[in-house]
């Protein structure tokens, strides 16, 4: 059993200067092949259910899930709730046995930001359980546009709400499906002067590995959410699973084909972020 929460994988993070992936969820063929790829790689793996994934699946039946795959390795594995919208929405997960929750309140004034998480924080710490927050607000690639974070800001935010991780927006946008830009090191340089709370990068897709990698080597930032490339890995895996055997019928035997390939990227991601 390695059930660990978000502090427990971040804070070693943080002093040792790596970061854990943030694995995003969609069901139990990926969750499975990330978890198996932590094991294989020897690091801790954070295990996302979003908005997404909920809209398909039950969050008892995630965090069951979750938990048992947990049972089933070595390295420690968070059973983490991402974007939870509501604090009803982070009270279920929590209830289920989700061991993280991430409440985003990024839309809101920041008074009301700052009320908000610091009492899903007050919550999840009761339950034994961590908290992200997010401060500034990070976009959606053909969607809403990002708003930086403020150094100053994100100090108040992270001392007034008590959060365990603090989600930023320094040039990162959600879905992307090549590399972006490139982040904005001076901003990840302004903020962490202020704050020593770890830092989390959403939209890690549009990262290209080199600066994933440096910044996990030399600044606070503890966790990369990492989804739309692994989604496309899942995708274009289970395409040429289903278009290997027209034949083939049964979906085990299709799925059971995306699992090696799955595997291979997850640690692929992994490994790029551990150092
Ligand atoms: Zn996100």
């Amino acid at each position: 059993m390695t059930l660990a929460t978000l502090k427990d994988v971040l804070q070693p993070a943080l002093k040792q200067r790596y970061s854990v992936g943030g694995l995003v969820c969609l069901g139990w063929e990926d969750m499975r092949a990330y978890a198996m790829a932590a094991e294989a790689e020897g690091c801790a793996v954070i295990l996302q259910a979003g908005p997404g994934c909920r809209e398909h699946t039950p969050l008892p039946v995630l965090a069951s899930m979750f938990r048992h795959l947990a049972e089933c390795v070595e390295v420690p594995v968070v059973a983490h709730l991402d974007h939870g919208y509501t604090v009803e929405e982070c009270r279920d997960a929590l209830d289920c046995g989700f061991t993280s929750v991430m409440f985003d309140g990024s839309r809101k004034p920041l008074q009301q930001n700052i009320e908000e998480t610091a009492a899903i924080v007050e919550m999840a710490h009761k339950s034994k359980a961590s908290c992200e927050g997010e401060i500034g607000f990070v976009g959606y690639a053909d969607g809403e546009n990002s708003a930086g974070t403020d150094p100053e800001e994100a100090a108040v935010f992270a001392r007034e709400t008590g959060v365990d991780a603090m989600a930023i927006s320094v040039g990162n946008v959600h879905l992307q499906q090549d590399t972006g830009d490139g982040l904005d090191e001076a901003g990840i340089a302004a903020i962490q002067a202020l704050t020593d709370v770890p830092l989390v990068i959403h939209g890690g897709s549009g990262v290209s590995t080199a600066q994933r990698k440096y910044l996990s080597k030399n600044t606070n930032i503890c966790k990369f959410n990492i989804g739309t490339e692994l989604r496309m890995a899942f995708g274009n895996a289970l395409r040429a699973a289903v278009n290997s055997d027209p034949e083939r019928f049964d979906r085990v035997a299709v799925l059971k084909d995306t699992h090696d390939p799955m595997v291979a990227a997850a640690r692929k991601v992994l490994r790029d972020l551990k150092g």
